[in-house]
């Protein structure tokens, strides 16, 4: 596979994972202020935590096996819809006044 694109309607593993860092966040961001809460560490100490969680995360998530993933297909515009005109520059006409 050269070029992965997640797709929110594959059931890879690396597609399935997309959903991990939210609560991820949500649960580390949870322990470091109870921990704070309860004297055990600072959060102004401790948040850098934050930021290696959500790296493990990324390189968890990237590393993944992709087997059995489904690309990307845009969907079809809705019938009646022109087709959108090429843009190519060295074509395109300029008008001089
Ligand atoms: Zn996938």
């Amino acid at each position: 596979m050269d070029h992965y694109q997640p797709n929110r309607s594959c059931y890879c593993m690396r597609c399935r994972s997309r959903g991990l860092m939210g609560p991820a966040v949500l649960i580390t961001l949870g322990v470091l202020f109870l921990l704070s809460e309860f004297g055990v560490a600072h959060f102004e100490r401790t948040w850098p935590i934050l930021l290696i969680v959500i790296g493990l995360v990324k390189v968890l998530a990237g590393n993944l096996d992709t087997t059995g993933h489904v690309d990307y297909i845009a969907p079809a515009p809705p019938p009646g819809t022109p087709p959108a005109p090429p843009q190519n520059p060295e074509t395109r006409q300029v008008d001089h006044v």
